[in-house]
């Protein structure tokens, strides 16, 4: 094989041709369109929410989902810092502060134990992370947070179609948000979606999503808010998208399994954890950590000098330079996070890979651990 093969590849093989003619033969194009609506109510329906607002991409979800919980200066945010930075910056560029907590070393999620330790009188939300294929274990950091009142912010954007306990991801926060880039189990190109169940959350992350404009007089603002709208043209491919769905989380597991068997007897690598008591690994990601002090970027190298494509994993919140230079967790040690952080690479794990593609990672990966 000498092709190269990249980390992701999306599917795009349903009805989004039909869609996005149908949007350009009609002329809706921008966020006034059809599809939008459409879609908002197909992802409510799938994830069992009242209420979908589309948006621009992930990292706008998060923005609009903090903003509209109103918190004040000051207020606590507990999030995990093996996680995407959008998650970070929302909270700080919404005045609140990051409190972090570090994850579990077999399921990559946050530690539910250390969520209790950092409650403090100034927590407000907690915000929880979905991480690579399994959920965060929900029903614990629920009961925390209804014992103290905080809110639950969740970001479900690699776990669109899991569920945990049979319940959807996406339907456990307060708030909820999904991302819908290239390499998540459905995509719009680029995109996103707040959920809840809130009327006046969702009204006011409508206004958000547009500019603050107002019903009664358009141009009379009394908040900011942001261009945060999807287009026509991006929900038609979602709605697609989403009639795909459960094919697409079926060819994840299978795919996961796939790379399951071929690695399992490969000395130095943890492999995904294949489910836990709440939950069956979807494997958004591929993701294996080296053992005996591999490190992950060399690794990385020599597949990609076999033309495999491949990712290292989060980098931790607490370690960006962005973040210490603002004073914010200097001399915070989160072990697992740093570890996964070393020796955590994904695999080729896309929607459009092929099992023949999968044999040849893997054989290659076993070479270099021969
Ligand atoms: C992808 C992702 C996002 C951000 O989504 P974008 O659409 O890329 O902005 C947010 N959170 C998590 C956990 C993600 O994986």
């Amino acid at each position: 094989m000498n092709k190269f093969i990249p980390v992701n590849t999306p599917v795009l093989d349903g009805n989004e041709k039909k869609y996005l003619c149908e949007c350009i033969d009609t002329g809706w194009i921008s966020s006034e369109g059809p599809f939008v609506k459409l879609f908002e109510s197909a992802m409510c329906a799938k994830v069992n929410r009242k209420y979908g607002i589309a948006v621009a991409n992930g990292t706008a979800a998060l923005d609009i989902a903090v903003k509209a919980l109103n918190l004040k200066d000051g207020d606590e945010v507990i999030v995990p810092t093996f996680t995407i930075i959008s998650c970070i910056q929302a909270i700080i560029k919404n005045g609140a502060k990051p409190v972090l907590v570090d994850c579990n070393k077999d399921t990559w999620n946050m530690n539910v134990a250390q969520v209790a330790e950092k409650i403090t009188s100034k927590t407000k939300a907690i915000m929880i992370v979905h991480i690579y294929g399994l959920p965060v274990d929900i029903e614990p950091i629920a009961q925390l947070a209804k014992q103290h009142n905080l809110k639950i912010i969740e970001d479900a954007a690699e776990m669109i179609g899991q569920t945990y306990k049979n319940q959807p991801c996406g339907s456990f926060g307060d708030i909820s948000i999904f991302s819908f880039y290239p390499n998540k189990h459905i995509t719009t190109g680029e995109g996103g979606m707040v959920v809840t169940n809130n009327a006046q959350l969702a009204e006011k992350c409508c206004e958000l999503r547009n500019l603050c404009f107002q019903q009664k007089q358009r141009f009379l603002h009394e908040d900011l808010g942001w261009n945060y709208r999807m287009t026509n043209l991006q929900a038609a491919v979602g709605v697609a998208q989403l009639e795909s769905l459960d094919k697409h989380i079926k060819r994840k597991r299978e795919i996961g399994n796939l790379y399951n068997t071929l690695l399992k007897d490969v000395d130095g690598i943890q492999l995904p954890l294949k489910q836990t008591d709440y939950a069956e690994n979807v494997y958004w990601v591929y993701g294996i950590v080296l053992k005996n002090a591999k490190c992950a970027k060399k690794i990385s190298a020599q597949l990609a000098e076999k033309g495999i494509g491949s990712r290292p994993f989060f980098y931790p919140m607490h370690k960006q330079p962005v973040f210490n230079k603002m004073g914010l967790f200097n001399n915070e040690q989160y072990l697992v996070a740093e570890n996964l952080a070393e020796y955590g690479l994904y695999l080729p794990s896309g929607l459009g890979i092929s099992d023949d593609e999968i044999k040849y990672v893997a054989d290659v990966l076993i070479n270099l651990f021969l």
